[in-house]
């Protein structure tokens, strides 16, 4: 911007930045949470063994009054449990199941090139789960943004985008351009979930013009550098980049490892934090009602 701004505009500016001590004392998000991010992997429960059987995943999440869960796992059997479990039922949570790539940690670097992947991944739709049919793919990781154009990758976003899945992508801001370009629409129609809206921390800016190229790209926030300031309330730039973009943004609490389970009640509470430094209505969003629009639950 090259014109001077009017004296008004400077004192809104100003005025908007001191916000943060005006709402420092905010208190917590008490709604329904909707975990849009979590794992549910071999070393957590393999079906007979692992610190967290479903009773000990289901109560996590219940005592958080976490309602729904995008629910993925390395394999999917982990995925197909929960959605299977009785205390599923119990707990009052809707599972959205999403087929992982991953059958092992193997995959994790070559799943854009393994045509058993493409397979393994038509197998697990056809079969749907107890919770009804998946309704997206991943999460996967791109380490290398060009593996986005690997020849798996191209096939598995264009079926996405045909049979209206989600996708749950770990992956930085190139590879979110290469991603949309392989979709049918060139991005205009792929629900694409970004995973911590970039981990490697991309400046607001370069956020903020993704999310006006691709209507449907919902950010989703754990571990986004940046996010929380002191006290572990939000920063005034993402603060403010989340009240111009209310509906495109989630939490998650990504339960990758065995720690991020025995830490959920924390990650959580960090939530229900700094959703109270935002208006009732938006945190009501970003807790729960954009997830819940984007898979038209009640
Ligand atoms: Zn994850």
């Amino acid at each position: 911007m090259k014109t001077i701004a009017p004296i008004a505009a400077v004192l809104v500016a100003a005025c908007t930045t001191i916000a943060p001590s005006a709402y420092g004392q905010a208190p917590a998000y008490a709604g329904p949470l909707f975990d849009t991010h979590l794992h549910y992997n071999q070393e957590a429960w393999d079906g007979n063994t692992g610190p967290y059987p479903p009773a000990e995943a289901l109560a996590r999440i219940q005592r958080n009054n976490v309602k729904a869960i995008i629910a993925n796992s390395r394999p999917n059997a982990g995925t197909q449990t929960l959605a299977a479990a009785r205390e599923t039922r119990a707990a009052g949570v809707t599972v959205v199941p999403f087929v992982r790539l991953y059958r092992n940690r193997d995959d994790y670097t070559n799943w854009f090139r393994d045509e058993t992947i493409y397979e393994m991944v038509q197998t697990e739709l056809a079969r749907g789960t107890a919770s009804g049919p998946y309704r997206g793919l991943g999460e996967f990781h791109l380490y290398d943004s060009a593996d986005a154009n690997g020849p798996v990758a191209k096939k598995l976003i264009a079926l996405a985008e045909q049979r209206k899945l989600a996708v749950l992508a770990h992956v930085d801001d190139v590879a979110i351009d290469l991603l949309m370009a392989n979709a049918p629409s060139k991005g205009q129609a792929l629900r694409l979930i970004w995973a911590h809206t970039g981990i490697g921390g991309p400046p607001v800016e370069r956020v903020q013009a993704l999310l006006e190229r691709y209507p449907l790209l919902m950010g989703e926030l754990s571990y986004r550098p940046g996010l929380t300031c002191e006290g572990g309330r939000l920063c005034p730039e993402w603060r403010a980049l989340i009240l111009k973009y209310p509906g495109r943004f989630m939490v998650g609490s990504d339960t990758w490892v065995n720690q991020r389970w025995s830490a959920y009640d924390e990650t959580m509470r960090g939530y229900r934090t700094w959703l109270g430094d935002l208006p009732a209505d938006v945190a009501q969003r970003i807790a729960w009602g954009n997830a819940a629009a984007l898979f038209d639950l009640r």
